[in-house]
């Protein structure tokens, strides 16, 4: 399956990787929402959270233990963890990902325009 975030996991396609393993990769989002904004993804392609089976548990356990990782590397207290689902939920690259959102100095900076 050769969708966008594939193209960037096989390195056909550039991004501002910030971490990698044989299972998970992050790395900048394109369009920033937040001082720092990392996408963080499985690099097997399971296109949405409504795709993930029973066998996927420990890499989706995975996805949360590298997010925490990261967050205590780049010294971020507190952040944003979000994953979009299907159209009605924002998702618009069909590869399952989690958007780490942080990097705020005030709570008022913190208001993302289209995030919870
Ligand atoms: P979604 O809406 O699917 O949850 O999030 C997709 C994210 O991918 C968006 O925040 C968008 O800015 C980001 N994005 C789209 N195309 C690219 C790209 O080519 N490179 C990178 N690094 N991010 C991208
Ligand atoms: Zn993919």
């Amino acid at each position: 399956m050769e969708c966008l975030f594939c193209k960037i996991i096989n390195k056909e396609l550039s991004s501002e990787i910030v971490y990698e393993n044989k299972e998970i990769i992050s790395f900048k989002d394109i369009h920033p929402k937040a001082p720092l904004h990392l996408l963080i993804l499985p690099k097997k392609h399971i296109p949405s959270v409504n795709h993930l089976e029973e066998i996927d548990s420990k890499l989706v356990g995975n996805l949360f233990l590298i997010s925490q990782k990261i967050a205590r590397k780049k010294n971020l207290r507190g952040y944003k963890l979000v994953a979009n689902v299907g159209r009605e939920g924002g998702q618009l690259i069909d590869h399952l990902h989690l958007h780490l959102l942080g990097g705020w100095k005030s709570a008022k900076e913190r208001e993302v325009p289209g995030m919870p």
